[in-house]
């Protein structure tokens, strides 16, 4: 298997010359794959099993069927992908308030973004110190995550029309907490083996994953390190230049690359780097840490983003990175083997641990300022080592980008409001706009294939989009979200983007920014005085690979967005399960899965619905 990126599948032939194995090597060893795993229907919760749905047995040996085993195997992927969202929103949580108490080395950046967030949540802001509205914040978030009530940040964000659907359905969320509880505790052996009763359960965590757990994140994120405004940066391996001491960030959360950051402007810094022989130290980007602080952070300091998970080995395999600071998901298990390219792998989260790899530190707010001087002794101390013993290979391409269209960006980027998008959509300048949020996975393609051909047939059909998580790595190295992307756009579109200085793929963020994007969502409908699923927008995850995505997905029908996913989840061994989460929840939430392993016919699939989306609103 190999990848849609020159720069990546330069950096496997060096790999392989070494006699390393790699990812998309692995991928290849791992040949065919289970049947009835592929198709959901296998389980091994019990004793009794592993069991498997066949044509002589139409239960597991508990009396379950098809559907209740395959919806059940499904709830069990969304329950990691909540519950790393919340953790992650708890630690944001617990960064903000340190920092109000002046425990951090952060500032409150964004007051306006604080003030906004407090009035939504119904907390008193007149006549208050900033610092206190913060930790009134914090704690409000910490407490409703845990809350065994109905969630009141869900019933202050979501818009009304969804509130009136989902109380219907009874899927108006408790707190993320219990709600894991209930479909953790429903999902065991012998206990709901209903599969609508299952997926409905599956549908008010996704809800309270989004506008809960993700909103608080990101709001947080904006809050400390402030609201992403539109600027260039920089992806790609070529980032690298191995003459500097370099520290990657990789993972989810942006605490300690901030931290990180912060220091390595210090002049005394860069002279400690300096003193080792090196031109300076850099902050480089991985995966989704990489993602955050490019969005934020206009600086030299921070080199950019070298791209997605699969890259990770590669970025090693350059000998050019000193130390590579891991947090949460989204970390290979192979990087110990990787250090004989002269790399130290440290993790900086008590949920990271590898093999072979002794050292690491677990952040707390408290400590990061720590965490990041330490990070950059044992850089600067390994440079010196590095430069000795290892020639280094960075391949040469790099892409420049805009990073930084959150919603205000947006609006602000289209003149101020949601009118004049409003009006490109229209009068048919935009056809329509899809949210592309995404994973990367070999599964069915290339790595970034999918995603990248996805991307070209929408922007080439008029419609905008958004991109966030690995796939809009995958778009920003292949270019897409660069103004010269813009030739590639329908005329139609190319003209909106032209007048705007906007590229017809916009870098919305990482993975966990759905439920920011739920946000622009509404304000649209909103503007509009309708609901979301009338609105021209859909969804598409080209290559979905982890839990995250699942539990995403499964939000975003809730919301009433047509959403299309990619490889074919595990599911098809049930046609029941298949008629509901394809078109039986359609009636129920306006929303629903398109499945299609085509790119092209994808995008076709996803025209369609915007365009009868577009005749049923009159427009
Ligand atoms: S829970 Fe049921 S289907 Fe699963 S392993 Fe046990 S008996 Fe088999
Ligand atoms: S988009 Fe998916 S694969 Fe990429 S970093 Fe996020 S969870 Fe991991």
């Amino acid at each position: 298997m190999e990848s849609i990126h020159p720069s990546v599948n330069e950096m496997h032939e060096r790999v392989k010359e070494d006699g390393i194995n790699s990812v998309l090597d692995r991928f290849d060893e791992q040949n065919s794959r289970c049947k009835f795993c592929e198709q959901g229907i296998s389980c091994q919760l019990c004793s009794m099993g592993p069991c498997r749905i066949t044509s002589n047995a139409q239960s597991g040996v508990c009396g379950i069927d098809a559907a209740g085993m395959v919806i059940r195997n499904l709830v069990h992927l969304n329950m990691l992908g909540t519950e790393a969202y919340t953790y992650h929103a708890i630690e944001a949580a617990k960064t903000l308030k340190a920092t109000a108490e002046g425990k951090t080395p952060f500032e409150i950046k964004d007051k306006k973004k604080l003030i906004w967030f407090a009035e939504q949540l119904g907390i008193g802001t007149k006549g208050k110190d900033i610092k206190e509205i913060a930790v009134e914040v914090a704690e409000f978030a910490i407490r409703d995550l845990s809350s065994h009530e109905p969630s009141k940040i869900v019933k202050a964000l979501a818009p009304e029309k969804r509130k009136e659907v989902w109380e219907e359905l009874d899927i108006m969320p408790d707190g993320v907490f219990q709600e894991l509880l209930t479909v953790g505790s429903s999902s065991m052996t012998n206990v709901d083996s209903d599969y609508v009763s299952l997926a409905k359960k599956a549908m008010r965590m996704g809800i309270v994953t989004c506008l809960g757990a993700q909103v608080v994140i990101e709001t947080i994120h904006d809050i400390l390190f402030g609201t992403p405004k539109p600027h260039d940066s920089y992806v790609d391996l070529g980032i690298i230049d191995p003459d500097y001491v370099n520290i990657a960030v990789n993972g989810h959360e942006p605490f300690v690359g901030a931290a990180l950051i912060k220091l390595a402007e210090k002049e005394e810094i860069q002279e400690k780097a300096k003193k080792a022989g090196a031109k300076g130290l850099r902050i480089i980007g991985s995966i989704e840490t990489g993602q955050e602080l490019i969005q934020r952070f206009e600086t030299e300091i921070l080199a950019g983003l070298t791209g997605n998970w699969i890259t990770q080995e590669y970025v090693l395999a350059t000998g050019a990175i000193d130390v590579f600071a891991v947090d949460m998901n989204c970390t290979l298990p192979t990087l110990a083997e990787y250090q004989k390219y002269g790399v130290k792998i440290v993790p900086v989260s008590k949920l990271v641990r590898l093999k072979g790899i002794e050292e690491g530190f677990d952040y707390q707010p408290e400590n990061v300022e720590e965490i990041a001087m330490k990070l950059i002794d044992m850089a600067v101390e390994n440079f010196k080592e590095r430069r000795q013993k290892i020639e280094p290979y960075v391949p040469e391409r790099v892409q420049s980008v805009t990073a930084g269209f959150s919603t205000e960006a947006i609006l602000e980027a289209l003149g101020g409001g949601p009118e004049v998008l409003i009006n490109a959509i229209k009068n048919g300048d935009i056809k329509g706009v899809v949210a592309l949020v995404s994973c990367t996975t070999l599964r069915n393609s290339p790595h970034d294939y999918h995603t990248v051909r996805i991307a070209e047939e929408l922007i080439k059909r008029d419609i905008l989009v958004l991109s966030m998580g690995c796939g809009n790595a995958a778009l920003q190295v292949a270019g897409l979200t660069s103004l010269e992307a813009i030739d590639m756009a329908g005329e139609r579109l190319q003209e909106v983007c032209r007048a705007l200085g906007i590229p017809p793929v916009l870098s919305f963020g990482t993975c966990t920014d759905t439920g920011r994007l739920a946000l622009l969502v509404k304000a649209i409908a909103d503007y509009l005085g309708v609901d979301i699923p009338q609105l021209p927008i859909a969804a598409t995850a080209p290559e979905y690979m982890e839990q995250k995505a699942t539990i995403d997905a499964i939000f975003a029908v809730a919301y009433g967005v047509t959403t299309h996913v990619s490889p074919i989840p595990p599911v098809t061994g049930s046609p029941e399960v298949v008629k509901l989460l394809t078109e039986d929840v359609e009636k129920l939430t306006g929303g629903k899965i398109l499945v299609e392993e085509d790119p092209v016919k994808a995008a076709e699939l996803i025209e369609d619905v915007i365009i009868e989306k577009r005749v049923a609103l009159g427009i």
